[in-house]
Parts: C-alpha cells; sequence; structure tokens
C-alpha cells in the first residue's frame, strides 16, 4: 500500500478509511520524496531511469560450482543452524543441495531471519559468495522459500540514493513501462538507416533483458539498445541547440553597421603593431555579426596572449561608431583595470568616452559613473561585476564583451544580457537585445563546444603575434630549490622580472594567506638587494592595483602571488614564472598561470617546482604540463582527465549534463545525431516537439548560454 502511487484521494470517505489513507499517503510521500530526489516525478522520467547493472535471478546454480566473488542463487536443505557466541554473536547455518556446502552468516539478525533457516527447512539463497574460514559462505543472504517460480528476465539494479529499496523502484519502473507513452519519437527511416532500434523495444531490452541475454554488452553499453538511447539523449541535446539558434534569429538587436566608420580606420593606423592574420579574420567575423538584426552570440576564443584585447576594441569601436554603448565586464578588479589602461590608451585619444566601474569606487565616483552612463554620455564602460547591479541603466547598450566568459556564472551572464533596452520593446518583436561577445582562453574541445554551447557561433585565432618564442618549462623537484634562486636572480641581474605563485592551500583561505605572507618573508630575505612585491585576494582593491602597477613600471623585480595572477594579467618584461608545488594545481590553471609569461621578446621559462612522490594524476598533469604549450592540446588533455561536468566547471550544479552517452567513446553517435537534428528541424516538425517532450523536460536550461 504504502509504495502505490499518489493518487488523489476521493472526496467523501469515511473517517476510518481516511486514517488509513492518510497514513499510507505519509509514507508514500516519503516514497516520493526520494523518487524526486533522483528527478523522478512522471511516469516518462521512471521509464528512462536506466539500469546500471543486472542479477541474474533467472537460474539456479549448484553449490559446488559456486566461486568467491560472485553473485549466486542457489537452492538447498538447512543442515544445521545455529547462533554461536564467540568471536561475536552471529547466527551462522550450513545448506547443501547435495553438490556441496555453503554457509551462511548474520551478523545482526532478526527472529524471522532465524526461523527461516531452522535445520530441514528447503531454501533459496541469494548473495555474494566469498572464501569464509570454513569454506564458501555467503553474509548476509537474501533468503526466500525454495522452489518458487523463477523470473524469465534479469533483475535490473537501478541508481539509487540512501534509503530508496530496489524493490521500489522496480515495482515504479515497471508501472510507469506499463502507462507511460513509449510511442516511437523518430521518422522510421531514420531508425531504419542509422540500423537503431525502436524506443519501445530498446526501453524494455534495458528494463527487463530476457534470461540467457549477454549482461557484459549491457553493462558496457555497448549493446544496440543502448545506443538508442544514447542516440536518443544526444538528439534531444542538438535539437534544443537548433531551436534555441531558430529562437535567437527570431530576436532583435540593434544592427551596428559601422564596420568602416572612420573611428574604426582610425584605430587600426594607431596602432603600434599590426594584427595578425587571424586577428584580422575575427574581427571580420564579429564584424559582420554585429551588422545583423538580430543578437551576434560569439565566443572568441585563443590562447593566451594571442591578442583578444585588440578584437574586442575593434568589436567596440563598430559599435560606439554605430551610435551604440558597450560594456565590458572582466571577472577580476586587476583585470578589468588593465582593460580599463588598455582600452582607454587605444580609444580615448581618438575621442571615445571611457568609463570605469567596479565596487571599490567611492560613492562620488560611482554616481558620477552611474550619471554618465546613464545620460548615455559613458560610450565604453568597463567594469567587474558591478556592471550588472541593479541600479546601472544603459539607455543605448548595443554591445556586451566578456573576458575570460567562463569564470562568470550562467545567471552573470544572462543577467547583462538583460541591460539591453527593455524599454525599447515592442509588443511584437519583443525587447531589444545587446550584441554579445564572449572571450575565452580556455579553449573548448570541439566535441565539447558542440554539445554543451548553447546555439554559440565559434571565432578562434590560433595564432600568436610573432616574435614569441614559446615558454621553456622546467620541471624542479623542491629539493632542488636552490637552483630556483640563482635562476631568479640571474633574470633579474639581467634587467628582466620574475613571478613566484605561491602554494595552492585548498583547505583554507587562512592558510592560503599566510603561505603568501610567508613566502613573501622569506624571498625578501633570500633577495635583499630586490624589491618583492606581494600580492593576494584578500587585500583591498586599490592596494593590488598599486602592486601591480609598480609591478608594470618594473619598480618591483619579483612578484609573489596567489592564483589572483592567473587570469589576463600582461606584463610583457615578466619573462620567470615559478609555480611552487605545481602538482597542486589543475592542469587549466597551470597554463593560465604559464601564460603569463611569454609575452615579450625575450625567451622565457616557467619552473614547476613539485615536491614527490607525486600521485597518478598529477604526474600526468605536470608531463603534460612539460610536453606542450599548445592550448587546445591541454584542454584536451584535461577534458580526457577529468570528464565534462568538470571541465566546464558544472559540477556544482549537481545535475549530469549526459546521463548516458559519453562524449569521448561516443562521438560518432554525436555527428549522428548532429545530422539528424539538422534533418528533423528540417523535415519532421512534429517529431522534434514529441522527442524533446520525452527527453528534455525541464533540462534544456543546462545548455550553458
Ligand atoms: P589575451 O588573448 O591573452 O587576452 P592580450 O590581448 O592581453 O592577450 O594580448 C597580449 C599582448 O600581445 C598584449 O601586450 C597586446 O598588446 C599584444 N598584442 C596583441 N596583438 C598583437 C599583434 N598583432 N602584434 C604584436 N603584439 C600584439
Ligand atoms: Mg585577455
Amino acid at each position: 500500500m504504502a509504495s502505490q502511487p499518489l493518487s488523489p484521494a476521493p472526496a467523501a470517505r469515511k473517517p476510518k478509511a481516511a486514517k488509513v489513507a492518510k497514513a499510507a499517503k505519509t509514507g508514500a510521500s516519503q516514497l516520493e520524496r526520494k523518487f524526486q530526489r533522483l528527478g523522478l516525478v512522471e511516469p516518462a522520467d521512471f521509464v528512462v531511469h536506466l539500469p546500471i547493472r543486472y542479477e541474474d535471478e533467472t537460474r539456479i546454480a549448484e553449490i559446488g560450482s559456486v566461486l568467491p566473488g560472485r553473485n549466486v542463487q542457489v537452492e538447498g536443505e538447512v543442515l544445521y543452524s545455529e547462533v554461536q557466541l564467540r568471536p561475536r554473536r552471529q547466527l551462522v547455518a550450513a545448506i547443501s543441495d547435495g553438490t556441496g556446502r555453503l554457509y551462511l552468516r548474520w551478523l545482526h539478525f532478526y527472529p524471522n531471519q532465524q526461523r527461516q533457516v531452522e535445520a530441514g527447512r528447503r531454501v533459496r539463497v541469494r548473495g555474494e559468495v566469498r572464501q569464509g574460514f570454513n569454506g564458501s559462505e555467503i553474509v548476509h543472504p537474501r533468503v526466500t522459500v525454495a522452489g518458487g517460480p523463477l523470473p524469465d528476465a534479469l533483475t535490473p539494479v537501478y541508481p539509487a540514493t540512501d534509503g530508496l529499496p530496489q524493490p521500489s523502484l522496480r515495482r515504479r519502473i515497471a508501472q510507469a513501462l506499463e502507462h507511460a507513452d513509449l510511442a516511437e519519437t523518430l521518422p522510421p527511416a531514420l531508425c531504419a538507416s542509422l540500423a537503431l532500434p525502436s524506443f519501445a523495444g530498446a526501453i524494455r531490452t534495458l528494463h527487463a533483458p530476457p534470461a540467457g541475454m549477454a549482461v557484459h554488452d549491457l553493462v558496457e553499453r555497448g549493446h544496440p539498445a543502448w545506443r538508442r538511447i544514447k542516440f536518443d539523449e544526444l538528439l534531444a541535446q542538438q535539437l534544443s541547440l537548433a531551436l534555441a539558434r531558430r529562437r535567437r534569429r527570431s530576436q532583435r538587436a540593434e544592427p551596428l553597421t559601422a564596420a568602416n566608420a572612420e573611428l574604426v580606420q582610425r584605430l587600426r593606423s594607431s596602432l603600434p603593431f599590426s594584427l595578425t592574420a587571424a586577428q584580422e579574420r575575427v574581427i571580420g567575423e564579429i564584424a559582420s555579426d554585429l551588422a545583423r538584426s538580430f543578437p551576434m552570440h560569439r565566443l572568441l576564443q585563443g590562447d593566451v596572449g594571442s591578442g583578444k584585447t585588440i578584437v574586442a576594441a575593434f568589436a567596440a569601436a563598430q559599435a560606439i561608431a554605430s551610435g551604440s554603448q558597450v560594456a565590458i565586464m572582466a571577472p577580476t578588479e586587476i583585470l578589468a583595470g588593465q582593460h580599463f589602461q588598455k582600452l582607454s590608451d587605444w580609444l580615448q585619444p581618438l575621442g571615445v568616452q571611457v568609463v570605469w566601474l567596479t565596487g571599490s569606487l567611492t560613492q562620488k565616483q560611482r554616481r558620477q559613473a552611474l550619471e554618465n552612463i546613464a545620460s548615455g554620455h559613458a560610450e565604453l564602460v568597463i567594469g567587474t561585476q558591478a556592471l550588472i547591479q541593479e541600479k546601472v541603466q544603459f539607455p543605448r547598450l548595443g554591445l556586451v564583451i566578456l573576458d575570460e566568459q567562463h569564470r562568470f556564472g550562467v545567471a552573470q551572464r544572462l543577467e547583462l544580457n538583460r541591460k539591453g533596452d527593455a524599454e525599447d520593446a515592442s509588443p511584437e518583436l519583443g525587447p531589444r537585445l545587446p550584441h554579445q561577445l564572449n572571450m575565452s582562453a580556455t579553449p573548448i574541445p570541439r566535441t565539447l563546444a558542440m554539445t554543451f554551447f548553447a546555439d554559440l557561433d565559434v571565432s578562434l585565432i590560433d595564432e600568436l603575434p610573432p616574435g614569441r618564442s614559446p615558454v621553456i618549462t622546467k620541471l624542479i623537484s623542491d629539493a632542488r630549490r636552490e637552483e630556483v634562486l640563482s635562476l631568479v636572480h640571474r633574470e633579474v641581474q639581467d634587467g628582466r622580472q620574475a613571478y613566484w605563485v605561491c602554494p595552492l592551500v585548498e583547505e583554507s583561505e587562512a592558510l592560503q594567506l599566510q603561505t603568501a605572507v610567508d613566502t613573501h618573508g622569506w624571498l625578501s630575505e633570500a633577495f635583499p638587494d630586490m624589491t618583492v612585491g606581494l600580492m593576494h585576494g584578500r587585500m583591498p582593491a586599490a592596494e593590488k592595483q598599486a602592486v601591480m602597477d609598480g609591478f608594470r613600471r618594473g619598480e618591483v623585480q619579483l612578484l609573489v602571488a596567489t592564483t589572483v595572477i592567473e587570469v589576463g594579467v600582461d606584463v610583457p618584461n615578466a619573462c620567470l614564472m615559478i609555480i611552487e608545488h605545481a602538482e597542486r594545481f589543475g592542469l587549466a590553471q597551470l597554463h593560465q598561470l604559464r601564460g603569463r609569461v611569454g609575452r615579450g621578446g625575450g625567451q622565457s621559462v616557467c619552473v614547476l617546482l613539485y615536491q614527490g612522490p607525486l600521485s597518478m594524476v598529477a604526474r600526468d598533469r605536470l608531463k603534460a604540463m612539460y610536453e606542450t604549450t599548445d592550448g587546445f592540446e591541454i584542454a584536451r588533455r584535461d577534458l580526457e582527465q577529468r570528464g565534462p561536468g568538470e571541465f566546464l566547471g558544472m559540477r556544482q550544479s549537481g545535475q549530469e549534463l549526459l546521463r548516458y552517452a559519453d562524449l569521448q567513446s561516443d562521438t560518432a553517435i554525436v555527428e549522428q545525431a548532429r545530422e539528424a537534428a539538422a534533418l528533423l528541424m528540417r523535415d519532421y516538425p512534429e517529431h522534434v516537439s514529441r522527442h524533446l517532450q520525452r527527453w528534455m523536460r525541464g533540462r534544456q536550461d543546462l545548455l550553458r548560454s
């Protein structure tokens, strides 16, 4: 009764019946809550909650043939059973079927369990066999009366949460299978051409594989039934991407057509360097996006140091020349400050009004900035998260640029978009949205980009500015620290500068801070004739800025820092980077840190100081860093080592990206799903909505925007 699904109670009930119903309902709703925690609400959810493995209860094995480590089901007669008191209180029984003897042992037991195995009874026993003191035994076996009917299908074992018994799950899923709609969502021709089994067939096979089926195929997910499920899942994802794209194309944005305006041309001719071919290409891609009347949604990828900032400046110039305001948002104050400086240098002489907005402005400065923005006087606004606060009003926001976009949460990114011109909303066409340019130095491998990034066009700067020689990476054991010190000394004597990155202390921020202060202390002692600066996350913004400025001007020769310098910091004269306890850092982080050097003309060196013994994972990471400086290769290995969820920083959301398909081993299916999505969008609109209905209920928002 308690495991029945909740059904609406009939209006009139006799009091007694109502009481019983209420008790049952409490039990049921507890169970219901556990189901909900697994995302199981509607029958359709239960139907696609698929087993992780199976137990074979279709056969009775001979006791003489059972092997330790296997799950078995046997039947036999209880030879004896007794409660032993030493070495501890336990119930022990022995059964035999004539081919051998099996011991059963309970460390906790109830009287009814004792009665189940009274001598002379015939029992059916299931459990995992192990080698006991007297011979084969099962600890805490499941026991029923011998001779009952055997199931004709394998018994599924489902992913579950604590306290959710498999039998309840099985019962509910079996019910769902009877009631839910298992109708086909794919056109028959598509199933035929890809040799996919029907959805109903695949689902039934996976929930209840017929006796004798090769379990290995099912568990390893190579069986055609699994292929169908993975295909369906990936197809749903591709379809929702395609729909998002279609939706965006129906939205409105201001066309920013002034790609050849005087402002843009003057920016080009004022640069102290000439753009790389890759920069020219992506500037062109962005320029034509901006000229469209629906919002651009583009990701600009380029390895650290590839020169993304100037590309952003060109996009901004085009937007400003077209009469729009532009907002650039960076994840840290240091980075925002650096952008402010650079973009002011480039654009202010050309007459552009640049405004700076961060959390650390004084009340007065802040009010002034807000007024400038609201009056439309400010043409280019650069800042941190402060930009997305309520009070900031842009009358003509035409373009939003996010630097290091992976550092921002999805919500923050959407928020900035909403700064668009709501007053301009027209009843038929909706509000006008700003164009959006995301920039990232964390390259996203292609399969990942095409599966997880909601409707994003990608531009790639695949070339570094000329005259850069790749950074040399050295792995040095902590025991050889002295060598590293002399390296720093030599570098500074030659007039160059160095970073010293403090070890990451994940457990405690206070400890991390202490480590930074200590490191600064002993390095200052070790180099009495140098100016050693210190920068960490807890310092007030103004102080950080002052240290950074000193370093940029060359007054500070050695900068001791925590990972606050990880993103974007650009000081070309810094040619040496020491990373202490490099084994504690993630691959992407190491790559970002290393990207702080190798920005000037000279030869740069990155020293990864490590302390052994290294774990396998840490060894792989350091090896990858040593072997390549190519950001894409690093990203590929990072993805391989960490898996997509963690790679994309989506772990915290608690929801899996894909439940069944695996991007690394199922790339062929990803491609098929992509092609099929295009086909369905074009020729089978009915099927599109049916398929999404089944697979994407409430999950669309998982896609990154
Ligand atoms: P990132 O892509 O990591 O954000 P930046 O935009 O900070 O890189 O550029 C790194 C450095 O390279 C900056 O000092 C920038 O002025 C310089 N730079 C950018 N483009 C070129 C180029 N085409 N030629 C020479 N230097 C360039
Ligand atoms: Mg940058």
